[in-house]
């Protein structure tokens, strides 16, 4: 008996090798590609192994092949404790599997990302940040933060805090494919190392790297609970029963002892693992495009309005990036305006539209007492400046409304969440994905924790020691973040004033300032969590 549950399992591991063999040693473009569906994928089991109704098992299942979804799958397959563990990637975004390239001089997309320099470190280490750096981004050194009150103004200065950038601004398009395009070499690496020529040999030297994407979506998931474990008849039912099974939209079925929710806000599988949320909407809709000015900028601006900020942020070339705040009704609006008359709106809203510009002499500290005089840092001296004017529209237009949510648990047996399916922010500050890239990395090491001592990976004991180092460090970034966009929704005089101090102060105090980047750059967690 034990015999025949061993070479089933072996029929089914063969299985899934070569599918995502095949998968992997096809064209470049299509190396991680489709796998047949059930029906196929059955069918070939019978034919090749003479087994019937064998459904593959994994690792880990990872739904949803977003930017973080992605992410998770390179940050496993970048570290030698993972690197082997077979992995599904369920998603239909039709991006993960048509091979399309991206090229420099594509038109700028609307969607993209500033992303913070611990972001950097953790891409870098994965090795994809070379792929991003193939594409448009641009890193930013300097950052003017201002409100339509003219009381006050910050400046930033990377040298403030002793680096070299504040962040990156980068197409979410571009962030993506560059983890696939190194998820799928970290693979070919591993297979390429002996040189083998023939699909055969790569198909055996893959086996122990086994990533596949299934282009379709989750439709429902089962859970093992104690009872349905002790109804399963035989030893081989019993094992499968332990593990957490999906069903996906075309029909396929799979087993996995992980399943990773990154399905975005909306998700399936934290709906489907009963785990609930909290949180609420804004009231509010961010307008967001691409824009071309004459020069190129190397600054990143922000201004906050009385409904909302809007932030011009560069993308490379002579692009910038607009993420702008508003009501619902005012975005429906901007959406749609003629072009002209958009470009006007922009420019009016970062220039003198709705109040005056501050004054641009920098605050010196000398009416204070000696002992109290600000330590002038670099940027302290720097006068406002006034961001480039926007010449025309470079993208198309969309509109998002916003809202805050956080899952209150992020784990439950078989099953962890990260990105937005745990939380989702208001973008003023640019941190949603890079608090998804603080929980990939969290992830990837408690995984590669749970390996190393031969622990099952879908446990929930393990899976609490990610829950225990990103939620405190998430909820008080959401903390930071919505305070931020209750003090700049309110119009009231002294409350302007009281915000103009406070630009003013992180302006001038060195200390301040260079907390706040730490903070900001995904590098400092706040005082009372350290
Ligand atoms: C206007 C705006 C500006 C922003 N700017 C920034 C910024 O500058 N910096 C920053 O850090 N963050 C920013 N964010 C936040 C950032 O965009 C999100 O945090 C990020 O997109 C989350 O990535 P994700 O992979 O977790 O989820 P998503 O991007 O939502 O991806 C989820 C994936 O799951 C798939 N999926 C969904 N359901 C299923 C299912 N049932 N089966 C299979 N697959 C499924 C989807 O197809 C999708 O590919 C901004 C957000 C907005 C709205």
């Amino acid at each position: 008996m034990s015999r025949l549950i061993a070479s089933r399992r072996l029929a089914s591991n063969i299985c899934v090798s070569k599918l995502s063999a095949r998968t992997f040693c096809n064209d470049a473009s299509a190396k991680l590609n489709n796998v047949p569906n059930s029906s196929q994928f059955n069918k070939e089991l019978e034919d090749e192994q003479g087994f019937t109704n064998d459904v593959p098992q994994y690792d880990i299942a990872i739904v949803g092949g977003g930017m973080v979804g992605i992410a998770l799958a390179s940050s496993l397959a970048s570290m030698p404790l993972t690197k082997q563990l077979s992995i599904a990637i369920i998603d239909s975004n039709p991006a993960l599997t048509n091979g399309a390239s991206i090229k420099k001089d594509d038109p700028p997309d609307p969607r993209v990302s500033t992303v913070t320099p611990a972001t950097i470190s953790l891409f870098k280490g994965i090795g994809a940040w070379q792929y991003v750096e193939q594409h448009r981004h641009a890193y930013f050194d300097r950052m003017q933060v201002w409100d339509y009150t003219g009381f006050g103004y910050t400046r930033y200065n990377a040298r403030d805090a002793g680096k070299d950038v504040l962040g990156c601004v980068v197409e979410n398009k571009v962030l993506q494919k560059s983890l696939l395009s190194c998820l799928q070499a970290s693979i070919s690496v591993s297979a390429g190392l002996f040189f083998f020529s023939t699909l055969e040999m790569k198909t055996e030297q893959n086996k122990d790297f086994k990533k596949t994407i299934y282009s379709t979506r989750l439709s429902s998931m089962s859970l093992p609970t104690r009872s349905s474990v002790s109804a399963a008849g035989d030893l081989q039912s019993k094992s499968l029963a332990n593990l957490a099974k999906l069903e996906l939209s075309d029909g396929t079925n799979l087993y996995a002892k992980l399943v990773v929710g990154a399905d975005g806000s909306k998700s399936h599988v934290r709906e489907l693992a009963g785990i609930k949320t909290t949180g609420w909407n804004y009231s509010q809709s961010a307008v967001i495009c691409t824009v071309e000015h004459p020069a190129e900028n190397f600054c990143a601006w922000q201004r906050f309005l009385p409904a909302g900020p809007i932030a011009l942020l560069p993308i490379g070339d002579n692009f910038s990036n607009i993420v702008w705040t508003m009501s619902p009704k005012e975005a429906a609006n901007h959406k749609i305006m003629n072009e002209d008359d958009f470009v006007k709106a922009v420019n009016n809203a970062l220039d003198f539209g709705y109040g005056p510009h501050p004054g641009s002499r920098p605050f010196s500290g000398d009416i204070l007492p000696s002992f109290f005089r600000p330590d002038v840092t670099s940027s302290a001296n720097e006068g406002f400046e006034l961001p480039p004017k926007v010449t025309k529209l470079a993208s198309h237009r969309m509109a998002f409304p916003l809202s805050l949510m956080h899952a209150n648990q992020y784990v439950s047996r078989r099953v962890a969440l990260i990105g937005d399916a745990a939380h989702t922010v208001h973008p003023l500050a640019g941190q949603g994905v890079n608090m998804g890239y603080g929980d990939v990395a969290s992830l990837s090491n408690v995984i590669a924790d749970g390996v190393a001592v031969g622990s099952d990976i879908g446990e929930v004991t393990l899976l609490k020691k990610y829950e225990a180092d990103r939620k405190t460090a998430n909820i008080a970034m959401m903390a930071v973040l919505d305070g931020f966009q209750k003090a700049y929704s309110v119009d009231f005089g002294p409350l302007n004033i009281l915000r103009a101090a406070a630009f003013n102060g992180a302006n001038v105090f060195a200390p301040l300032k260079k907390n706040i980047i730490s903070y900001a750059s995904g590098e400092l967690r706040l005082p009372f969590l350290s």
